[in-house]
């Protein structure tokens, strides 16, 4: 596998390592969009490689970084703590490789997620390896909470608060005319449950090139799913097309989703987008695949 993947022309590359929510659930209903949970790498110009989110799918992906030792240079940007997003953060390689440098910004707790499955201040065993034992230089930006977080020369990332319980960021990646968006974890709700409302995240994805937002359930598991922080796969449909968006990728699956059922929700999407006239390309984000935006 090639590792470092070369971006130029102003495109960014977005790779799915983890699609899931919840939790990883491997087996023979989950090979074609995968079981392991959220983690997405993006490539830009410059060479600059930011990871986000530190779910399971962190660990092949830290192997996969393995040509590039020992100079690595890397953002983690965290969404949020909660397990399905940081649980992968210890078998993420990098973190044991000296003159390896993992730059983290994102939500305002993401240091005490990143740290927690090392030292839960119990001393109680749950991890063998303490954090501050790790090789890597871990540095811990604490821009984003404050503004916009400039990555070398050219790009530019935004965040939004999430509509989820403890909260957290969804981010948008600028780099030239280009424009990525990715929100996990996210109740698109009119009433703005925890400050934002779906024309919030419209104005947010505004007209970007890809919107990669969490979908976990279907429109009629919602009434009983109220509050818990996921979106029904129309809700975000009928966003990503207020939005105008080019591209549109459900992700956060949840974890009794069949690739089947997964299926059938992208050629409902697909259908109903029809219907409405868009040119809206629609599809389930797959563990492994790479999108050029
Ligand atoms: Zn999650
Ligand atoms: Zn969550």
């Amino acid at each position: 596998m090639q590792a470092k993947a070369l971006v130029t022309g102003g495109m960014m590359k977005v790779k799915f390592w983890g699609t899931r929510g919840s939790i990883a659930v491997p087996g023979r209903d989950t090979i074609k969009y995968g079981g392991n949970t959220t983690c997405v790498e993006v490539m830009l110009e410059g060479d600059i490689r930011v990871i986000i989110d530190a779910g399971t799918g962190i660990r092949p992906l830290g192997e996969s970084l393995e040509p590039l030792r020992p100079n690595l240079d890397i953002y983690l940007l965290i969404t949020h703590i909660h397990w399905d997003h940081i649980l992968g953060f210890p078998f993420f390689e990098p973190v044991y490789w000296k003159n390896c440098r993992i730059n983290i910004d994102g939500a305002p707790t993401c240091m005490k997620g990143l740290r927690y499955p090392f030292d839960n201040m119990m001393g109680d065993g749950f991890f063998p390896v303490k954090f501050h034992e790790l090789n890597a230089q871990i540095n811990y930006l604490d821009r984003l909470r404050h503004g916009p977080l400039v990555l070398g020369d050219t790009v530019v990332v935004e965040k939004i608060d999430l509509q989820h319980p403890q909260g957290g960021y969804g981010f948008k990646f600028k780099q030239g005319n280009k424009t990525l968006v990715f929100i996990s974890d996210n109740e698109l709700r009119l009433d703005g449950w925890r400050g934002q409302t779906v024309k919030d995240f419209v104005r947010f994805s505004e007209g970007a090139d890809l919107l990669i937002h969490d979908s976990q359930y279907l429109p009629e598991e919602m009434e009983a799913k109220k509050g818990w922080g996921h979106s029904d796969y129309l809700t975000v449909l009928d966003t990503g097309i207020q939005a105008g968006v080019g591209r549109l990728v459900l992700f956060h699956h949840d974890p009794s989703r069949k690739d089947s059922q997964l299926d059938e929700i992208v050629a409902t999407c697909k259908k109903k987008a029809k219907e409405r006239g868009t040119s809206l390309e629609i599809d389930a984000a797959r563990e492994g695949e790479t999108i050029e935006v």
